[in-house]
C-alpha cells in the first residue's frame, strides 16, 4: 500500500490511513506501507534549498528533501500502534534501499528485504518512507519528484508482493486530469505502455519511472482513492484502475485515444544563428548531457543565410528545444559556457509554455490523429510552437495560458467526454 501526500496531510488523514491499513491486515494480508511526505512539505523543503543557494549541491538537497518522508513514516507507525497494530518504520538507509549516485534523481539498484520479511512474518506492518535511498558510500539520495510511487513499485517487486496499491486523492486513472476536465472518464484498465507514455508527458498520477519498473518487473499496480470511508470496497475487489499488459485488454474496450496529458514544467530555449555545419547540434547538447539535463522536444529550423560582419554571408540556423523548468538556470549556464564552441547568436528562453499530449495504442493502426489534433487547436486559435511524436503519442508545445482550453477541446474532439461514452 502506498499513500501520497494529500493522503498523509495531517494527523487526521494519517489516522484514516492507519485505519485502512488495519482493515487490509485484518483481512489476512501481510502489509508493507510506503508513504509520501505531507502535501506541500517537499515543495517547502525544496524552497529552502533554492533560497539558500540557487546552484545548490544536489547531495545536500537530498539530505534536506528526504526529511519529509522520515516524519510521515514515523507518524504512521505511531498511529498504527495507537490502534493496536504492531508496526515500525524502516528508513531508506536502514533497510537499505541501494541507489546510484544521481542525486535528486537517483535510480534504485537493489533492496535488502531480509529485515522486512522477518518483520512481516512476525506480524508487524512495515512502514517505509518513499522517495529515499542511500548510495554505496552511505549518502542519502532521493528519486526525483513523485518518486514515492517508484519506491512502492520497487518494494513490491523486491518483496514479490501480490499487488502494489497506490492510494491517492482521485479514485483511479482518468482519460485526462479530472481536476481540469470534470467530464474525464475513469479507466478500469490501462496498459503499462500507455501509462508510461501518459506519465512521461505529465499525467502525474504515477511517476514515470514507477510505471517503467512495474512493466519490467511485472508488478500488478492498482491506482485507487484513500478518500473513502470505512464502508469502501476492499482493495482486492479492484475498485480503482489496474495497470495491465496489452493482452489483458479486450478489443471492444479499446479507444483510438486513451488519454490526454499536459505538462507545464518545461522551459523552451532557442539559440539563434547557430552555424549550419556538421557537429553544431552536438556542441549544443553535449554540455547539457554532461550536466545531466534531459532535453525533450527539439526543432532545428531550416538554414537561412545570415550576413556576417566580414560581409560574406554564412549559413546559420535557429535551434529550439525544451528542458525541465527546474533545470533552466543550469542549462543557461552550461550553454553560455559553451558559447564559443557552439557559436550561437542569442539565447532566448521562455518558461510560459505547456506541452499537451494525446496518447493511445490505437494510433499505431490509425492515421490522422496528429492532423485532427492540429485542426482542433487551430480552430480555437491556439498556436503550436513545437511538435514531437512517438509511435503511440503526439505532443505539441503551446502558450501556458491556453493549457486548460487545449486539453478540454481535445478531450471532446477525441470523443472522451464521459457523457458521450456511455
Ligand atoms: P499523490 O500525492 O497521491 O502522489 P499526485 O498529486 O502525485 O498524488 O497525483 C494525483 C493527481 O494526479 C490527481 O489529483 C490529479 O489531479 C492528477 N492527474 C493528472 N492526470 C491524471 C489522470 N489522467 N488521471 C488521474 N489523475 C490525474
Ligand atoms: N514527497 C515527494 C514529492 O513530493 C515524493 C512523493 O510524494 O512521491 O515529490
Ligand atoms: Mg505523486
Amino acid at each position: 500500500m502506498k499513500f501520497g501526500g494529500t493522503s498523509m496531510a495531517g494527523i487526521e488523514r494519517i489516522r484514516s490511513v492507519a485505519a485502512r491499513v488495519k482493515r487490509e491486515a485484518a483481512a489476512g494480508n501481510q502489509v508493507a506501507v510506503v508513504v509520501s511526505a505531507m502535501a506541500g512539505e517537499t515543495d517547502r523543503l525544496v524552497g529552502f534549498c533554492r533560497e539558500a543557494s540557487p546552484l545548490y549541491d544536489p547531495r545536500e538537497y537530498d539530505v534536506v528533501v528526504a526529511a519529509g518522508e522520515q516524519i510521515t513514516s514515523g507518524l504512521l507507525a505511531i498511529a498504527l500502534q495507537a490502534i493496536g497494530v504492531p508496526a515500525r518504520s524502516w528508513l531508506g538507509w536502514q533497510l537499505p534501499i541501494h541507489t546510484d549516485e544521481a542525486f535528486a534523481k537517483a535510480r534504485i539498484g537493489t533492496i535488502d528485504t531480509q529485515a522486512l520479511d522477518a518483520s512481516l512474518s512476525a506480524g508487524e506492518v512495515a512502514v517505509i518512507p518513499g522517495f529515499q535511498g542511500v548510495t554505496a558510500d552511505g549518502r542519502i539520495t532521493t528519486l526525483g519528484r513523485g518518486g514515492s510511487d517508484t519506491s512502492a513499485v520497487a518494494m513490491a517487486a523486491a518483496m514479490k508482493a501480490d499487488r502494489c496499491d497506490i492510494y491517492t486523492d482521485v479514485d483511479g486513472v482518468y482519460t485526462t486530469d479530472p481536476r481540469i476536465v470534470p467530464r474525464a472518464r475513469k479507466l478500469a484498465k490501462v496498459t503499462y505502455e500507455e501509462m508510461l507514455e501518459l506519465a512521461s508527458v505529465g499525467a502525474k498520477v504515477l511517476q514515470t519511472r514507477s510505471v517503467g519498473l512495474a512493466m519490467k518487473e511485472k508488478v500488478r499496480v492498482q491506482v485507487l482513492s484513500s478518500f473513502t470511508g470505512d464502508d469502501a470496497p476492499m482493495a482486492d475487489t479492484l475498485p480503482g484502475t489496474m495497470i495491465v499488459g496489452e493482452e489483458e485488454i479486450e478489443d471492444v474496450e479499446r479507444q483510438l485515444i486513451t488519454g490526454i496529458a499536459h505538462d507545464k514544467n518545461e522551459a523552451k530555449i532557442t539559440l539563434t544563428s547557430v552555424p549550419d555545419k556538421p557537429g553544431s547540434v552536438a556542441s549544443i547538447f553535449e554540455p547539457l548531457a554532461a550536466a545531466n539535463i534531459n532535453v525533450d522536444m527539439i526543432i532545428q529550423n531550416i538554414a537561412h543565410r545570415s550576413p556576417s560582419t566580414t560581409g560574406a554571408s554564412s549559413s546559420a540556423t535557429d535551434v529550439t528545444f525544451t528542458v525541465p523548468a527546474a533545470d533552466l538556470p543550469r542549462s543557461i549556464e552550461a550553454l553560455n559556457q559553451a558559447r564559443e564552441t557552439i557559436g550561437f547568436g542569442e539565447l532566448i528562453h521562455d518558461m510560459r509554455v505547456a506541452k499537451i499530449s494525446v496518447v493511445g495504442v490505437g494510433m499505431r493502426s490509425h492515421a490522422g490523429v496528429a492532423s485532427s489534433m492540429f485542426t482542433t487547436l487551430g480552430a480555437r486559435g491556439i498556436n503550436i510552437q513545437a511538435i514531437s511524436t512517438s509511435e503511440i503519442k503526439v505532443s505539441v508545445l503551446i502558450h501556458e495560458d491556453e493549457t486548460e482550453l487545449a486539453v478540454r477541446v481535445l478531450h471532446t474532439a477525441y470523443g472522451l467526454d464521459a457523457d458521450e461514452a456511455a
